[in-house]
């Protein structure tokens, strides 16, 4: 009889102890998780501004590249066009100011 109230007192203890251990390690577990996101938070907040300037300097760093790219396209798009004499309407060079067959200015 003195063996099964051992035993029972036993498994109430182990019981009640398992029932701590895991109410305290969810509470240490959700402390911990909280204190991960505050210092997640923070660090975002904190590199916010570092982040703001490497993305401005990498648009600063290609702005160049996208205008020099545009002004190639331009330049192949007027390059394209076909240009005639003011005067006697014979096709001339873009980049000219005289025309080859007449020698007016354009
Ligand atoms: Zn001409």
């Amino acid at each position: 009889m003195s063996t099964m109230f051992y035993i029972i007192t036993t498994i109430a203890v182990v019981m009640v102890v398992f029932t701590i251990v895991l109410m305290f390690s969810s509470t240490l577990r959700g402390k911990m998780l909280s204190k991960q996101v505050k210092s997640m938070k923070y660090m975002m907040d904190e590199s916010k501004d570092d982040l703001e300037s490497i993305s401005t300097d990498m648009a600063n760093a290609t702005k160049g590249g996208i205008e020099t790219t545009t002004r190639a396209i331009k330049k192949g798009l007027t390059e394209e066009e076909d240009i005639y004499c003011k005067h006697c309407g014979s096709k001339i060079d873009h980049d000219s100011t005289f025309c080859k067959k007449c020698g007016k200015k354009q």
